[in-house]
């Protein structure tokens, strides 16, 4: 490993500063940035560590909405009775990530913002397109854990499950970085590969989550994994149902994917189990599998199905 600065700001004025100085690089829980400085994904010049920061890890029901501070833990996501009530979902996609070990460092924003998990992308002997590189070395190789849609350019998925439920809750993201405040929409956060297949969202340099604004409404999260515990997900559905409903699928894209059939046929509509049948089988359409990933499409409609029949009530 690459000798670093390690930089402790006081405040988030002065941790934004240091996140914008050329070569550095952000860390929160570590769990994702420890893992990218052993694997040679990042040799940063300088680290700077938010986790001692105050006042950023805030839980906030207010009204309508739950608001919540980048370094709130999964751990935390997974139990505080205020978040369980009001966003299931979100509560659910966090204690389904990880180990109890992480979930107790591994915060919101960080898992948020965490890099893919692609093996390819994780080995510094392949220098693939999302390292600069001309090859996704996934498309024709070993993807078996990679995405069915959008998978032309890299075939990752995006790693978050927090991501898959805060997309389905159509939640909106605070950032705060050299050039002031700006809130954006979390379907605008993350990028697809065709827009810059070298960034999974559009944060800029020194640019910080501060806040994630989740609107209270029903919604169920479904993870399907190899085995049933401390495990990355094969297959994710995050639904909200109701008059603007989200269908959304984790696993399945570089993206967390929004499937706008399955939800034009859910608008407005009382779930029952023909509909959740329906509706997850619209879901998958216009999927592309590549060799080894065929079986995800079983997968995510079930997690779609089964996330339906739960947020309608049904389950
Ligand atoms: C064995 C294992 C299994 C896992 N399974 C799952 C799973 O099933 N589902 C899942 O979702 N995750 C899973 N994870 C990933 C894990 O949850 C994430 O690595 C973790 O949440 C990252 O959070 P962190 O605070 O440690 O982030 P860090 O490692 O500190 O940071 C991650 C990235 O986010 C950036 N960052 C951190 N905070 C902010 C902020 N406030 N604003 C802007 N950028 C920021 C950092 O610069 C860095 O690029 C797993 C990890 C492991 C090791």
């Amino acid at each position: 490993m690459k000798a670093f600065t390690w930089v402790e700001p006081e405040d988030l004025q002065s941790a934004i500063a240091a996140g914008a100085q050329r070569g550095a690089l952000f860390k929160a829980g570590g769990v994702d940035v420890g893992d990218r400085l052993k694997e040679h994904i990042d040799e940063p010049a300088t680290l700077v560590n938010l986790r001692r920061l105050q006042g950023l890890d805030f839980v906030d029901v207010d009204g309508g909405a739950l608001r919540l501070g980048p370094l709130v833990t999964l751990a935390t996501i997974a139990d505080d009775a205020r978040i369980r009530k009001a966003a299931p979902a979100l509560a659910d996609a966090a204690a389904a990530a990880a180990t109890p070990q992480i979930r107790n460092v591994a915060t919101l924003g960080g898992n948020i913002a965490q890099r893919p998990r692609c093996w390819y992308f994780r080995k510094e002997d392949f220098h693939c397109r999302r390292k600069g590189g001309t090859t996704c070395f996934a498309i024709d190789g070993q993807n078996e854990m990679h995405a069915v849609f959008d998978n032309d350019l890299c075939a990752i998925v995006h790693p978050s499950g927090t991501a898959t439920a805060l997309t389905a809750l159509g939640a909106s993201l605070l950032l705060r970085g050299p050039g002031g405040e700006r809130t954006v929409a979390i379907d605008d956060f993350f990028v697809r590969p065709e827009r810059d297949v070298m960034r999974e969202n559009v944060l800029q340099p020194g640019e910080l989550i501060v806040e994630v604004r989740v609107p209270i409404r029903q919604a169920a999260y479904v993870k399907l994994m190899e085995k049933q515990s401390f495990d990355w997900p094969l297959a994710e559905a995050a639904v909200a149902p109701g008059a603007e409903p989200r269908v959304v699928l984790g696993a399945a894209a570089p993206v967390p994917w929004r499937a706008p059939k399955a939800e034009a046929l859910i608008k407005g509509r009382k779930i029952d189990e023909q509909l959740a049948v329906q509706a997850a089988k619209a879901a998958i359409e216009g999927a592309r599998p590549l060799q080894r990933n065929e079986y995800k499409i079983a997968l995510l409609q079930t997690a779609v199905k089964r996330a339906l029949l739960a947020a309608g009530g049904v389950a």
